[in-house]
């Protein structure tokens, strides 16, 4: 995609936590040095880490006079693969639709999840990959950040990497702020585009897999008291906890501190988890004793792609 089109759209899709706002609002600061109009605002569902939530851009070579969301957008981000089970991310989407997609899979098989036209193309890039390796935190928006930059143009890398360390130098440590700064790099160098977009099969669909599910309510206002165990906040995770049985000791201190109940427990040992529920908080591994260590947190994407 070249810099030269007047009006754009993009649609970021994330979760709590990803810094799917700053990624927006960092891109918007970058542009506004570039002399374009632009606007970064969004869209939020329930306030928890994992909710999925989205963020919008408009980029303009003339003032921007319309505030509502962004219907057909022409750049669609996806920060967490996950979503692409549990949302339509190709909603709206024109016949030139780029996407950029975090994922560990071949451009390719993206394109032929979610393009359902052949004009749209779509760049895929290990962007947690990359956070987890540079920053040690799976917040993939620097990243994403430098592969949209060479995906689409939309502003220079350098322009960039100058509004991402602006962004970050208020809010985290200078080792932090270098590590963002060579996800953006890496991002830039490592992203990957589809040699054919295929028309888009059935989008794999947890909301259709599980029966049960219930959108939350606008306002996400709860009506109902005790009504938590209706709601499958398991498609929110981005990590995953994975329980070496051999290290556990069964002192319960996850089944005690997990937010969710979302621990097993039958006849008084830790057994697993319910994975329905269990939103990924990671409260759990950090509760279970230092010397046990009995549970990890996994990249949820990867024990989903094992075990599909
Ligand atoms: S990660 Fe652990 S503490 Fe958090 S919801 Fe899941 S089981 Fe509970
Ligand atoms: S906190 Fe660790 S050792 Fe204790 S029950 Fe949970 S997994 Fe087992």
């Amino acid at each position: 995609m070249s810099n030269n089109k007047q009006f754009v759209e993009i649609r970021w899709h994330g979760r709590g936590g990803q810094g799917v706002v700053t990624g927006a609002t960092t891109l918007a600061q970058a542009v506004l040095e570039e002399g374009k109009h632009v606007q970064a605002f969004p869209e939020f569902g329930p306030e928890r880490s994992g909710a999925p939530i989205k963020a919008y851009n408009r980029i303009s070579d003339a003032p921007i006079t319309i505030h509502s969301e962004p219907r057909s957008p022409d750049i669609v981000v996806v920060m967490d693969p996950t979503l692409l089970w549990v949302e339509d991310v190709a909603e709206g989407a024109k016949r030139d639709t780029v996407f950029v997609i975090n994922s560990a899979q071949t451009p390719d098989i993206l394109a032929a999840q979610v393009c359902s036209e052949r004009g749209q193309t779509v760049f895929a890039v290990d962007a947690s990959r990359i956070a987890l390796e540079e920053t040690g935190k799976n917040v993939p928006n620097t990243a994403l950040l430098g592969a949209l930059t060479r995906a689409t143009d939309l502003v220079g890398p350098t322009n960039l990497l100058k509004h991402v360390r602006l962004e970050l130098e208020k809010k985290v440590s200078p080792e932090h702020l270098d590590g963002n700064l060579r996800a953006v790099r890496r991002g830039w160098c490592e992203v990957r585009e589809a040699e054919a977009s295929a028309p888009r099969g059935a989008q794999h669909s947890l909301l259709a897999a599980k029966p049960g599910w219930k959108d939350i309510p606008i306002g996400a206002v709860v009506s109902q008291a005790g009504n938590a165990r209706d709601y499958r906040t398991g498609a929110w995770r981005t990590m995953r906890p994975v329980l070496d049985s051999s290290k556990c000791n069964d002192c319960l201190l996850c089944w005690l501190f997990c937010p969710d109940s979302a621990v097993l427990v039958e006849h008084g040992r830790m057994v697993g988890f319910d994975l329905e529920h269990c939103k990924g908080c990671g409260v759990c591994a950090e509760v279970c004793p230092p010397k046990i260590k009995a549970i990890t947190m996994v990249p949820e994407i990867r024990e989903v792609e094992m075990h599909s």
